[in-house]
């Protein structure tokens, strides 16, 4: 199957109110122009050298999306034309793009990453974690270039259905309780290639797919 029809397949399944985001991670750039040509305009990527890269040389109507853990020192990088992070895991990055934000007048999009999986190795934040992010952007006076507009999570890795659906439904729990107080909470980015169906019919509003369309990695 090419790229083409793989897009094809996936977006034909998806609800209306769900948004593909096209995992290129380690694909070159014909392969995400192959997906661009088919109409594809979201991409993720999990490195910032690596999506810098790749938004010098492609089209500049794409939205990029940070999907993967990210280092401060590079934030600077992809500032200037990232479309929304993913990946926020701490009170510290979040300040760290604001800062960076205010510097290029830019209020940036951000999700934060809930821990949900029972691996260790999984980033996100707790439930505590979670709270001190929502009082910070409540009441601190300087947070004016953050836009917290949904949350993020990855399920364990695992081929327990019920277990993922279990870890999806916590999520979905939390994004509720969140969005009831505020209402700029409109994404909830959960589901990959071999879960997204699942994360769809658990509320997931955002897929992130990568192999599904590009081949394995
Ligand atoms: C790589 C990656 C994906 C896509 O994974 P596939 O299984 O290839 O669809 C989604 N989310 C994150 C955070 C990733 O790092």
């Amino acid at each position: 199957m090419s790229i083409q029809q793989n897009l094809d397949t996936i977006k034909s399944s998806l609800p209306e109110n769900v948004t593909l985001v096209a995992v290129s991670k380690t694909k070159p750039v014909s392969d995400l122009m192959e997906a661009y040509n088919a109409g594809q305009r979201i991409f993720g990527e999990n490195k910032i050298q690596e999506m810098t890269e790749k938004w010098q040389e492609m089209p500049k109507d794409i939205e990029w999306h940070m999907i993967g853990h990210i280092q401060s020192n590079k934030i600077k990088y992809m500032i200037p034309y990232v479309k929304l992070i993913h990946g926020v895991d701490s009170l510290k990055l979040l300040k760290e793009i604001n800062r960076l934000g205010n510097r290029w007048q830019k209020k940036v999009d951000c999700l934060l990453q809930i821990s949900i999986a029972d691996e260790e190795t999984k980033f996100g934040l707790n439930e505590n974690e979670l709270a001190e992010i929502l009082h910070y952007i409540k009441t601190d006076k300087t947070a004016t270039n953050v836009n917290l507009v949904g949350l993020m999570g990855m399920a364990t890795f695992t081929d327990n259905q019920e277990q993922i659906r279990e870890e999806f439904v916590h999520l979905k729990s939390i994004f509720d309780k969140v969005q009831a107080e505020n209402n700029n909470f409109q994404i909830l980015s959960m589901g990959m290639s071999g879960d997204y169906q699942l994360a769809i019919d658990c509320g997931s509003t955002m897929i992130r797919v990568g192999s599904s369309i590009f081949g394995n990695r």
